[in-house]
């Protein structure tokens, strides 16, 4: 069975879609079957594994409204390894059209059970927001990563987060959790870094992971080329921290969701 996992921060600019994508090749790397879908109508990661939004003829949008099955919206990323549920910007239509019809927070979640023995991981790249859109994405989720940048105010964006993955938890999906919190474009050089990152380690223990992803260019790069890092340039040091990532993750899921 598929184990569903949300990647969400209500910032924009905080390296969701770079830890999505690169995670799913991480996963695919080492044999697992993953399927990324692409909850932001932007359509960064649609785009970044090599899927081209502007001429997909099903996308998540027609998932959500329940004009196509997962399985006949998802193509495969042959460069990448993995699926692909892709978004445009026909999606952010999804919002307004979704608060009309019932079951509008469980959409994804009925549609993501048809395909769950069809894949190891499937990974939700989140809006930057605490939208309908996310809601559909933490209904469907066993767990939330949850990457962030190792700044000042880092601290208090999580209250928000994390009081609606509570309420969620409480009234819609009690199986949901936090899986776990990445430190993402991380430069030790940094002291104040260093410092939010030891904060993190004191507030949130184990629920910090031990992976951590530098700041990289080459991870920066690679959206261009359609490419998740992990895929344009596995020795890039900050592929490699998203390969080591993806093992961690592996393990986690292992050990705590006992799968
Ligand atoms: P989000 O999805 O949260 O909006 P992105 O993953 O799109 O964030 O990242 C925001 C920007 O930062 C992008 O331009 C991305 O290429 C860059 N970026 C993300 N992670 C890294 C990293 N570890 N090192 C360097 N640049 C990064
Ligand atoms: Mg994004």
């Amino acid at each position: 069975m598929a184990r569903i996992f949300c990647i969400a921060n209500q910032k924009g600019g905080v390296g969701k879609t770079t830890t999505t994508v690169n995670l799913a090749a991480g996963l695919a790397k080492v044999g697992q079957r993953v399927l990324m879908v692409d909850l932001d109508p932007q359509g960064n990661a649609t785009m970044g594994s090599g899927v081209d939004k502007r001429s997909m003829a099903l996308s998540v949008y027609d998932v959500l409204l329940e004009s196509a099955s997962v399985a006949e919206a998802t193509v495969f990323s042959e460069k990448c390894g993995y699926h692909v549920l892709g978004a445009n910007r026909e999606l952010a239509g999804a919002e307004l059209e979704l608060v009309e019809l019932e079951r509008r927070d469980k959409r994804l979640k009925t549609a993501l059970a048809a395909v769950a023995d069809d894949y190891d991981f499937v990974l939700i790249d989140c809006p930057p927001s605490l939208s309908l859109l996310t809601l559909n994405g933490l209904c469907a989720a066993n767990g939330v990563v949850v990457p962030m940048q190792c700044e000042y105010f880092a601290l208090e964006g999580l209250t928000d987060l994390v009081n609606t993955i509570k309420q969620v938890h409480a009234n819609l999906n009690p199986d949901l959790q936090i899986i776990g919190l990445l430190r993402v474009m991380f430069d030790p050089r940094i002291t104040l870094q260093q410092q939010v990152s030891d904060q993190l380690k004191a507030h949130f223990g184990g629920k910090v992971f031990n992976s951590v992803i530098p700041r990289n260019v080459r991870l920066a790069e690679a959206p261009s080329y359609g490419l998740p890092g992990v895929v344009f340039d596995p020795s890039a040091r900050g592929s490699q921290a998203f390969i080591a990532f993806a093992q961690e993750m592996i393990e986690r899921n292992r050990s705590v969701l006992g799968a």
